[in-house]
């Protein structure tokens, strides 16, 4: 059996691309695993607290930090002071965002953070720019 990662059809093993989608159907050991892991970050969104970890400066700070921590496995919630802000002069002072992780992964999300600082200190890198960009189209719905 295949699977569509897009519309969830099920389709014969002979068949590679879904009719709907137009997308390349995966195994089922992939879209299985794909749906636990979804599974699991609702989950740990639904029954979790969420706290700040780190102030992001702007949104591609925010980007860089969101798409890092979403390697690892850990869910992400990028809240704008924007939106939280009782009084726009505390929006310039705190930076752009909060980077929030369930509190069950701030401390594997800090020690991501730090070494990913170590690793790269405010250079942003340029090979995986592409990917990321096309990763961030796919999640925003
Ligand atoms: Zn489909």
């Amino acid at each position: 059996m295949k699977y569509c990662p897009e519309c969830e059809a099920e389709y014969r093993d002979d068949i590679t691309t879904c009719a709907d989608c137009e997308i390349p159907l995966i195994s089922s050991e992939e879209f299985s695993s794909i749906m636990k892991q979804e599974e699991q970050i609702r989950e740990s969104l639904g029954s979790q607290d969420f706290v700040p970890i780190k102030v992001a400066e702007n949104s591609f700070e925010a980007d860089r930090l969101k798409a890092t921590l979403d390697e690892a496995g850990i869910p992400v919630l990028v809240r704008l002071f924007e939106d939280t802000a009782y009084d726009g002069i505390y929006v310039a002072q705190q930076g752009w965002a909060h980077i929030e992780v369930p509190e069950s992964e701030k401390d594997k999300a800090i020690k991501i953070i730090e070494e990913m600082d170590l690793a790269f200190p405010d250079v942003p890198s340029a090979e995986e720019d592409e990917e990321e960009e096309a990763d961030e189209e796919e999640r925003s719905e």
